[in-house]
């Protein structure tokens, strides 16, 4: 094999949703950073590793930790010339490679945005990652040096596996690479009030841009509603009823008063701020790139939108929809990294012993600035103004000295 074959990369099929979602049954095509030919049968590489399990096992649950020592099927086989994209779907060895492919895309999309790698939290202990695609279990669970999968029923028989679903994977990698970059919960002190809230939040989050990285999601979202992301947010619902499930929790209209001490329920403001930031950076670049011509004002402005208004940004949008398709998806495509990029950088800045959620959200400000987007800071604070995660306190305390403090409520 040559050395510049040898750059390319691995192949692998994956499921930007599960494939039980309409529209989501064929899985796409994904480059994974690993170099061609160096993802061994398993697959494994240097962080982690599949093991299939011959007979039903039973959840991970202390003391019965990794690594697991039962019979073991025996390890997939990459294709002659080192990729994994030539398994069937529906197979158990593709279940495996699909599990081991989709934590690596995320791995490979957040160390991107981070600009580094991302060590695992339990590298004390074990040196790689467990990953188990099947157990025999209605559920799915990462703990410490594994990721194992069980199964949701159908109605009517048959299996929705977990290890087929992004969402799931994606979700829990979201937990292990905030445990790496902000830290361990305090040991022997109660967590501050926001800390799990933010995970289970930033961990959709981690999931949401990740279904941004592929063609199948990107294409459907814009051209379901021409391009017209209003339609996916909470102002009319549509939200709710979308396939994807990351548009369903991030669509969301909860402000911090609205939701209890449960920690998804609590999760939901900073999600659905973050969102909306993502969706008006969108709308901002399409105006400046001369792509529709919207009416002043941001989404936090915006709430008690009329049917006039709503119909206005469909008629925007729709107009010509087909011959604006590709640049609007390269704006979104924009949008989603510059938020993304905001979110991974303002990791540094925490800490998991002191994280509250106004220190998280200035601390994606901060980040922003520093990347050159102050107006998307701006709508930022916004955003998450109108959620109260941030409140005027904490613009008096924490805004002093950045941009447009004074203005931004
Ligand atoms: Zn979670």
């Amino acid at each position: 094999m040559s050395d510049s074959k040898a750059s390319i990369g691995t192949r692998f099929l994956l499921y930007p949703q599960s494939p039980t979602t309409p529209g989501y049954d064929k899985p796409e095509l994904v480059w994974i950073s690993d170099k061609q030919g160096s993802i061994l049968p398993g697959p494994q590489n240097a962080r982690m590793y599949v093991v299939d399990p011959v007979d039903p096992k039973e959840p991970y649950e202390y003391p019965f930790l990794p690594p697991f020592h039962g019979a073991k099927a025996p390890p997939v086989e990459p294709s002659p010339d080192g990729h994994f994209d030539h398994l069937q779907p529906g197979s158990r060895a593709f279940l495996c490679a699909h599990a081991f492919g989709c934590v690596a895309r995320i791995l490979d999309v957040w160390e991107g945005y981070l600009g580094h790698r991302i060590n695992w939290h339990f590298a004390d202990t074990y040196e790689r990652l467990e990953i188990i695609p099947h157990i025999d279990w209605e559920n799915a669970q990462s703990g410490y040096g594994m990721l194992e999968f069980g199964f949701r029923p159908i109605a009517g028989g048959g299996e929705d596996l977990y290890a087929l679903n992004f969402d799931v994977i994606a979700h829990e990698i979201g937990h292990s690479i905030l445990f790496s970059e902000i830290g361990m919960p305090p040991v022997g002190l109660p967590p501050g009030p926001d800390l799990h809230a933010y995970h289970e939040g930033v961990s959709d989050l981690v999931s949401l841009i990740g279904m941004l990285h592929f063609d199948t999601a990107m294409d459907r979202l814009l051209r379901r509603g021409s391009g017209n992301l209003m339609a996916l947010n909470e102002l009319n619902r549509v939200a709710e009823l979308a396939d994807e499930r990351q548009i369903r929790i991030a669509g969301n209209a909860r402000k911090m008063t609205e939701v209890g001490h449960e920690v998804h329920d609590r999760s939901r403001p900073f999600t659905g701020g973050f969102f909306d930031a993502l969706v008006q950076t969108y709308h901002d670049l399409a105006v400046e790139r001369g792509l529709v011509e919207l009416p002043h004002g941001s989404i936090a402005d915006a709430r008690d939108i009329d049917q006039d208004l709503e119909q206005t940004y469909a008629r925007a949008f729709e107009a010509d929809y087909d011959l604006k398709h590709f640049q609007l998806k390269a704006c979104l495509a924009d949008a989603r990294d510059i938020m993304a990029l905001g979110l991974a950088k303002s990791w540094g800045r925490l800490d998991s012993n002191s994280l509250s959620y106004a220190g998280a959200a200035f601390a994606v400000c901060d980040a922003l600035q520093e990347a050159g987007h102050g107006n998307v800071a701006d709508t930022v604070v916004e955003c998450l103004a109108w959620r109260e995660i941030i409140t005027p306190y904490d613009v008096h305390m924490m805004g002093q000295g950045r941009s447009r403090s004074a203005v931004w409520i």
